[in-house]
């Protein structure tokens, strides 16, 4: 919801659109020029989140019905967020600097969880455990209650719907924090809610710094359970404030993905997989191809391929569709060249880019191609999060893995091999919570996506993930004779 005239937009608070005593401004990273502001949430605004959210927990807003009806719901909430998509992306495309494209996929897929969770808000059944003629014993799935969820400028819309929607099928009052950086096109998320007939107050979306009302949210006594998507660093302080109060959490951190290329893979395969996988959102991807290890047989000819891709793709601005955009931020522009730099000194060669583009004022940089790196150096193990792909040579199998699994991530990994034994025996091999054969991204809105190690634990997407936002229930009963 916002003032046209002055574009100004407002936070969604118990079912109400609510003005801020202070605003956050939003930038086109193309230009680097504010175009719009949002209220800023105080501590106030926390609260009044937390009592709406309790309020609809207590009397049950959202369970008292059938889950059929919350089906219908969440299915109403997709179709009225495909009716806002056109709208939404001009939008997700402007504060994020992201093709119009991209931003479009971001509401078509987001109307596409709902409608996923739509299909299971029905079938979340418990099971009857025997325990002999004297007993009866089953068990129940409640809902966690108030779900806290804080997400990222990446994919805001589509990050926050992959939780909310299962979230809402479970029954649970939701409360999201919003990116600073992005934080306009998620609240159409809460119109389109609204729009389907919500219960007021089960959904607030509230935008404000993280470290103060994020941080408030999470350590909130009557939070009970967060969903983080984001870095390292905000992860680890959320989890402190979660030991607190033994709250459990989803951890959805960051990665430094390898994929592994066989001398036997189909070399056009894998370039149109490096295109995807490094230089979709210009890099600005939690499961970014950030790294390709390259068999020595075919190291010169992938290295000289991949740069011809880098030099040959577009730049510009998201509304004409180029293939690189501006990162997020003129601050996040400053720290990928700030690793490139790293990069050169550290010894990496530099194939392609690794500086601004001339002659655009925004926050862009250059599809950048690294040869030569090796585990010692910062680019090798440290996410960048922007266009930038290291490469690495290998000459066994073993060693492959060794280097896949090099760094303290372990989000997806990627192999590239006509040998179906040895594409299993890397599944295997691969310290990770998913692995593409043969197409980076390959799976969907249904495949479990998640974590090891520092990229974090839980999985979201699937069926899987709605077992995230449930807590079971087991009720045992004595026959009396
Ligand atoms: P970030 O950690 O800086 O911020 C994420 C969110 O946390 C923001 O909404 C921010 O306001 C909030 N926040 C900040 N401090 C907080 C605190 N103390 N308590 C509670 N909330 C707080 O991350 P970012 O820069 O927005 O996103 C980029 C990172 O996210 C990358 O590392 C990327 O890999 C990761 N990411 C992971 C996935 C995944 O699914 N694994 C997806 C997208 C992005």
């Amino acid at each position: 919801m916002f003032n046209k005239q002055s574009n100004h937009w407002l936070n969604f608070i118990g079912g109400e659109w609510v003005d801020g005593k202070t605003s956050i401004e939003v930038s086109d990273p193309s230009s680097d020029s504010v175009f719009a502001t949002i209220a800023s949430a105080d501590l106030g605004d926390v609260e009044c989140a937390i009592a709406a959210a309790r309020q609809c927990v207590r009397e049950g807003r959202l369970t008292r019905q059938r889950p059929s009806q919350r089906a219908e719901l969440l299915y109403r909430i997709g179709s009225e967020i495909r009716k806002l998509a056109d709208e939404g992306a001009l939008l997700a495309s402007r504060e994020n600097g992201k093709s119009l494209n991209d931003a479009l996929g971001e509401f078509t897929e987001s109307a596409s969880y709902f409608e996923y969770y739509a299909g299971m808000a029905d079938k979340i059944e418990g099971k009857s455990i025997p325990l002999g003629e004297d007993y009866v014993d089953f068990t129940t799935y409640e809902p966690q209650g108030i779900s806290v969820q804080i997400v990222p400028w990446n994919f805001p819309v589509s990050i926050c719907a992959r939780s909310l929607a299962p979230a809402l099928a479970a029954g649970n009052a939701v409360i999201v924090k919003s990116p600073e950086v992005s934080p306009l096109a998620i609240t159409l998320l809460a119109t389109a809610c609204e729009r389907a007939g919500l219960p007021k107050g089960v959904l607030s979306i509230l935008a404000g710094p993280g470290r103060e009302i994020g941080a408030a949210l999470v350590a909130h006594k009557e939070t009970n359970q967060i969903v983080f998507t984001g870095s390292v660093p905000t992860g680890r302080s959320i989890m402190r404030a979660a030991a607190e109060n033994a709250v459990p959490c989803v951890m959805e951190l960051g990665g430094k993905s390898a994929a592994v290329a066989f001398s036997d893979a189909d070399l056009d395969e894998v370039i149109s997989s490096v295109k995807n996988g490094i230089f979709f959102n210009s890099g600005q991807v939690c499961s970014a191809m950030s790294r390709l290890l390259v068999q020595r047989e075919i190291y010169d000819d992938v290295v000289g391929r991949v740069a011809e891709l880098a030099r040959g793709l577009s730049i510009g601005g998201g509304k004409d569709n180029p293939d690189i955009t501006p990162l997020v931020s003129m601050q996040q522009r400053d720290g990928v060249l700030e690793l490139c730099r790293q990069a050169e000194e550290d010894g990496a060669r530099l194939i392609f880019g690794g500086r601004a583009v001339e002659g655009l004022p925004g926050a862009f940089v250059q599809p950048t191609v690294y040869a030569d790196v090796t585990p010692d150096m910062r680019l090798f193990g440290e996410e960048v999060f922007g266009p930038v792909i290291a490469i690495t040579p290998f000459d066994s199998e073993e060693e492959a893995y060794e280097l896949a699994n090099g760094t303290d991530y372990g989000l997806v990994a990627g192999v590239f091999t006509q040998d179906i034994s040895r594409a299993l025996r890397a599944s295997q091999s691969l310290d990770a919570g998913q692995v593409f054969v043969n197409e980076w991204f390959a799976g969907g809105i249904e495949t479990p996506f998640g974590g090891n190690g520092l990229s974090g634990y839980g999985r979201e997407k699937g069926q899987e993930a709605l077992y995230n936002y449930v807590r079971t229930k087991n009720v045992a009963i004595r026959i009396t004779r």
